[in-house]
């Protein structure tokens, strides 16, 4: 059994190492087109700020471990150019030598993964403006920064890679201008929570420009010295890192015959398989079936890559494998002292796609708040008004957004409802949480909203026309006022709440929600029919403005 795998990075190396796992007798070859395989993409930031000081951790396993741990041929720059079905058997370039050569295959697995995007006009780009998608990307910006001294840097593109950037970059002393075009950073944040990102940016001094596009450079000598924007803004500059998003390398597979989904991802079976059974395909190149959506989509990051890799050299290797898994587009991000992260569908997601949902959002510390160090976080939980399953989630904070974002995510894998959410029983002591951790609380809120007892409203909800009560204190008032509110504080409300006419639709106002539910609560027991609490309350309402 001749396997051969295209591109030896993240799913490639996962699919060869399992394949040799599965299978001892196969011939296992790695055909790779750059200089190394299996490196740690996701680790070049990091390498660029000198958090990742030596350069050597980011290259995981080398053709030699290859050969010597699992007897799997790797053959680097090697650039496959031609798969041909019929005679099974791929083409490829040897770049040093110019020699083209022929290996045939009995399973092929494709994992050639995806090419950034340029934004259009700046091609070619002067030296000193670079994407960041391999180990050599990296080494150019880093010569960059020491060859040319910088001092001042454009980063294109808000979304993951690039707000690492611009992260790694600030830690280096540069002073960093970041230019998105969309009207937030991290897309597939709901805006509020992009807005907490946002605002530490710009605490931490970085220049942001959302809302406008790259246009060209100013080059001088072969140097960009401005990066030109959109609405006219120039942005002087040493260098230019763009980070704008990946489109799937799929022309092999195009060429070859092979089926393309409406995403543009090489359409497979829960085996990996193409619409050629013997040739598979993972990673970034292709399009994965979406756990809440129920339809295929693209989702470019490594934990599907590496999981889909296995099935595919586990199922190349003996004929059968588990199935891969639906996926949630469950990310990541650090942000200076801030944690952003997401799972499944945002609110913007459910809107796009005409999904009825409601959102509960709460803001809690990280862990019990009267041990020390403990950090707030933003929570928000995305479920449907119908069932109370569980759409999606997004939080931002310090510690402990990654533990809260994948326990939802593993609620959201197996189907759970807010009410099972708000059953699960973690772990808890005052270092690690709250007994009531943030995830039972934005569950509890999202119960409570669903039994009208009472129910939760949008942060950016019109509040016309209804009666307002805001139970905050003077002093939080005074910092980000709520107009037309009618101020009861909740410590007052068992005396003053008869003020409140009980025939008005209500909504109650504090700046987490914490205390409106206990005002809205003490209203509806008090008789009042339509009551609501400001979901986030003023925390998140204010962001939106
Ligand atoms: P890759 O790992 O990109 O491997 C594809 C390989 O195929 C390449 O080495 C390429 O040279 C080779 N190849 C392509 N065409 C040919 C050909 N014709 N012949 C031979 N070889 C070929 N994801 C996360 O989940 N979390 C993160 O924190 C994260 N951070 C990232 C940071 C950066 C800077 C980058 C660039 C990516 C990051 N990602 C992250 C994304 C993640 O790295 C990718 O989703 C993952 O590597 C995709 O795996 P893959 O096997 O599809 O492609």
């Amino acid at each position: 059994m001749k396997i051969v795998i295209v591109g030896g990075v993240a799913g490639g190396a996962s699919a060869a190492a399992r394949a040799r796992r599965c299978n001892p007798r196969a011939e296992i070859t790695i055909l790779e087109k750059g200089s190394v395989i299996s490196f740690a993409n996701c680790g070049l930031p990091y390498h660029i700020g000198g958090e990742i000081a030596l350069r050597q951790k980011l290259l995981v396993a080398t053709p030699e471990l290859f050969w010597k741990r699992f007897r799997i041929a790797v053959r680097t720059q090697h650039d496959v150019t031609r798969i041909d079905r019929e005679h099974r058997r791929v083409e490829a370039i040897d770049l040093l030598t110019g020699q083209v050569v022929t290996i045939p295959y009995d399973r092929l697995i494709l994992s050639t993964g995806s090419e950034p995007n340029k934004p259009a006009a700046s091609v070619p780009w002067p030296s000193n403006v670079s994407q960041l998608w391999t180990l050599s990307d990296m080494d150019r910006i880093i010569e960059t920064i020491r060859s040319q001294n910088v001092k001042r840097a454009v980063v294109v593109g808000g979304g993951f890679v690039g707000l690492e950037v611009v992260e790694q970059l600030h830690r280096l002393g540069i002073a960093v201008t970041l230019v998105e075009r969309n009207p937030q950073v991290l897309m597939p944040l709901d805006v509020a929570f992009a807005r907490i990102i946002e605002n530490c940016l710009v605490e931490k001094g970085v220049d942001l420009k959302l809302g406008v596009d790259l246009q060209d450079f100013t080059i001088e000598n072969g140097f960009a010295t401005a990066a030109n924007l959109s609405n006219g803004t120039k942005i002087a500059t040493e260098l230019v890192v763009v980070g704008a998003g990946v489109r799937p390398r799929t022309s092999l597979a195009v060429d070859a015959g092979l089926l393309i989904g409406e995403s543009g991802g090489v359409t497979v079976n829960s085996f990996m398989q193409t619409s050629d059974p013997d040739v598979y395909a993972v990673g970034d190149m292709v399009e994965l079936v979406h756990g809440v959506l129920n339809e295929p989509v693209r989702v470019p990051l490594a934990g599907p890559a590496n999981r889909a890799g296995r099935i595919a050299g586990e199922h190349a290797a003996g004929g059968d494998s588990p199935a891969m898994g639906k996926i949630l587009g469950t990310a990541i991000v650090r942000v200076f002292e801030l944690t952003a992260a997401c799972t499944g569908l945002s609110e913007k997601a459910c809107s796009a796609k005409d999904i009825p949902f409601k959102a509960s959002i709460i803001l809690a510390p990280s862990h019990a708040s009267y041990f020390p160090g403990a950090q707030s976080l933003q929570l928000k939980i995305v479920y449907s008004p119908t069932d109370g399953k569980l759409l999606g989630a997004q939080a931002v904070g310090g510690d402990g957004v990654d533990k809260r974002i994948d326990v939802i995510a593993t609620a959201i894998h197996f189907g759970a409802t807010v009410w099972q959410l708000a059953e699960l029983d973690l772990a808890y002591a005052p270092p690690f949480g709250s007994a009531k951790d943030p995830i039972h609380m934005a569950a509890f809120c999202a119960c409570n909203d669903l039994s009208n007892a009472p129910n939760l409203i949008s942060p950016n909800a019109d509040l016309s026309g209804k009666q307002i009560v805001d139970v905050r204190t003077a002093k939080e008032r005074l910092e980000l006022p709520l107009p037309h509110a009618i101020s009861i504080e909740i410590d007052e409300f068992p005396e003053r709440w008869q003020e409140l006419d009980p025939n008005k639709p209500t909504v109650v106002v504090c700046h987490s929600g914490k205390r409106a539910h206990i005002g809205a609560c003490w209203l509806r027991g008090n008789g009042f029919k339509d009551v609501s609490n400001l979901t986030g309350g003023m925390s998140i309402r204010s962001l939106l403005s």
